[in-house]
């Protein structure tokens, strides 16, 4: 190895990170400043308080008047379907928590302005780093960036903003606000790496909208790199390589070719449908926990939501959500939607999911506790009123109700009385909804998988979750890292669940699909289209690779394959199998790695 003149920095130094935007960059880094704030808090007499109230009010007027000229900024049109993450931040400045908690505190503790405000912060970071779901975690980065402005402001400091490179530049920063993103000047900035940051951050989400690589996660890479130096961000395998070497450069670049060549490739299957060869339609869905996510999804070409993930509206709030608060969510998301359906899916809570005003009952087993339908059956009233406000949404346009977790025939008829005693209401109160309303199960649990046959008499469609259909069926916690790898989406026993899930659909004449995330996975796509599969719902960015897979195949490919690989007996061989196949076929999507 040698050593760069220009730094000490080793060729061919490869940090690993998180891939928040795929692509691959190649340039020269440019370290930003944005230095960690360093916070002072001081006592203060009581005749300094006023004094410190108005330095803090204007601090949020001024933190306020800069978001908004970024937002006026924007003219890019896919970047302005990302403004509601600005708005979010306007919002934060106008919380009540932050701001009379703060100017309570320099008022009652009588601490100055700044250091008050980093009490109210470090107050709310601790309650977003108790969550335990990523993505509700990652809004903790808002909190963070509104804070972090507001802070500067009233300490008077200035960012050098990201519009000022004469030439192109990959940016190196330990942290970059939505804000900053938003401004990004898409000629120059090639890409960039933070040292923090998860693949849910907004900040990830706009440089994924941007088409910017990015490589986020890498913990000390400010600290590292100084200005200038040859990097490399790969952001499909999340690594950034500094002062790469000649070879290194080479298998780049051909990598980013034949990147930008499939992306360009995938760019012209949006607007086409998902059909095989033989002429078998798949509805390609997308999954979504937030309504914010739509955008993206239709941008994919998602045609309808496949799941959409509720609980996602109990959590992060002082108070349940209303019946309003849950129609207006649902309205919303249906409307944008439209003309295609939204499969709602009622409270998934407990397990992994968890929603700090539910007071669960500490459970040796979460996971086969009271869950999902468990719970909304045992607290009717809040089911009813989650019931209530879906059904209202679906007269204006098209809903699916999914109900999650369903174990066996008795379930699903309890989920239904529910359904039809809130349907009941409704007529008598003579407010609208669609009585036509497709009603449909997760398949999730081995024993639903084993009574297929009998749930398909009772409702219009299943849809497989297999995240949770895995973990019971081979008895793996989905969370737990010490056995991850025994959680096998291609073991045998899986193949026959899925099997026999499907083939009681067919038989019943009802519709099958799947929303766990082995849906997305292009890899497993012909061997589900030879399952029978009629629709696939998976995080958005997955679509256009699925949808270019299933076009080029036939759902006899599809069959064929699936039988030779239900001869096979151990998950590895029915991987190596599968990989190989894929790999013959698609070789520009699963080739081997260069590295
Ligand atoms: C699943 O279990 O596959 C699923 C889609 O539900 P969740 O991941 O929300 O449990
Ligand atoms: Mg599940």
């Amino acid at each position: 190895m040698t050593v760069s003149e220009k730094t000490d920095i080793t060729q061919d130094t490869f940090l690993v990170g998180l891939g928040a935007s795929p692509g691959v960059a190649i340039g020269e880094t440019y370290l930003l400043n944005r230095a960690r704030l360093t916070v002072v808090e001081r006592a203060i007499t009581a005749e300094e308080v006023p004094g410190e109230v108005s330095a803090f009010m204007d601090a949020v007027q001024l933190s306020k008047r800069q978001l908004e000229e970024v937002k006026a900024g924007v003219t890019d049109r896919q970047l302005a379907e990302h403004l509601y993450i600005i708005d979010t931040h306007l919002l934060i400045l106008e919380d009540q928590m932050l701001i009379a908690d703060t100017v309570a505190t320099i008022e009652r503790d009588l601490v100055n302005a700044e250091g008050a405000l980093r009490r109210i912060l470090d107050k709310f970071r601790k309650v977003f780093d108790s969550i335990e779901d990523e993505y509700l975690r990652e809004r903790r980065s808002d909190i963070d960036s509104v804070g972090n402005r507001l802070l500067r402001n009233l300490k008077g400091e200035t960012q050098q903003a990201l519009t000022e490179f004469d030439r192109k530049v990959i940016i190196v920063a330990h942290e970059l606000s939505p804000a900053d993103t938003m401004q990004i000047d898409k000629e120059k900035i090639i890409g960039f790496v933070t040292d923090v940051g998860g693949r849910t951050s907004h900040t990830a989400i706009l440089a994924r909208s941007m088409g910017i690589p990015a490589v986020v996660g890498l913990e000390t890479v400010s600290s590292l790199v100084a200005g200038g130096i040859p990097a490399i961000v790969d952001g499909v395998n999340g690594t950034v390589i500094l002062n790469p070497s000649p070879e290194t450069f080479k298998e780049y670049l051909k990598k980013k070719q034949s990147f930008e060549y499939l992306e360009k490739e995938l760019l012209s299957y949006r607007e086409l449908a998902a059909e095989t060869l033989d002429g078998c339609r798949i509805a390609l869905r997308g999954n979504v926990e937030l309504v914010d996510e739509v955008p993206l999804a239709m941008s994919q070409g998602a045609e309808g939501i496949g799941l959409f993930r509720s609980e996602f509206l109990y959590m992060n709030r002082l108070v349940l959500p209303s019946e309003e608060d849950q129609f207006d969510a649902y309205r919303s998301i249906v409307e944008r939607m439209a003309p295609h359906p939204v499969t709602i899916r009622p409270l998934d809570v407990g397990g992994d999911k968890f929603v700090a005003e539910i007071n669960l009952a500490d459970e040796a087993n979460p996971a086969m506790g009271l869950r999902a339908v468990r719970f909304s059956l045992k607290e009717r009233r809040l089911f009813k009123v989650q019931l209530r406000a879906i059904l209202r949404a679906s007269a204006y346009g098209r809903v699916r109700l999914m109900f999650p977790m369903i174990s066996g025939v008795a379930e699903i008829r309890a989920c239904k009385d529910c359904l039809e005693q809130a349907k009941a209401e409704l007529t008598a109160e003579g407010i609208p909804f669609d009585p036509a309303l497709p009603m449909g199960i997760m398949i999730e649990t081995p024993s639903a998988a084993l009574v297929a046959d009998h749930l398909a008499q009772e409702v219009d469609f299943f849809s497989v979750g297999t995240n949770d259909l895995i973990q019971y069926c081979l008895a793996v916690d989905r969370g737990n890292e010490h056995v991850a790898y025994l959680y096998e989406p291609l073991h045998p026993a899986i193949l026959k669940a899925l099997k026999m899930i499907c083939h009681a659909a067919r038989t019943a004449g009802i519709e099958v699909g799947m929303c766990g995330e082995m849906a997305g996975e292009p890899l497993y796509s012909l061997v589900l289209l030879g399952l029978g599969f009629d629709e696939l719902s998976m995080n958005a960015p997955g679509i256009p690779r699925v949808k270019r897979v299933l076009r080029q195949v036939s759902r006899e490919d599809g069959g064929r394959l699936l039988e030779e690989l239900m001869q096979l007996t151990t998950a590895q061989e029915v991987a190596r199998r599968l990989e190989e196949e894929m790999n013959q076929r698609f070789p520009e999507i699963f080739g081997a790695p260069i590295i």
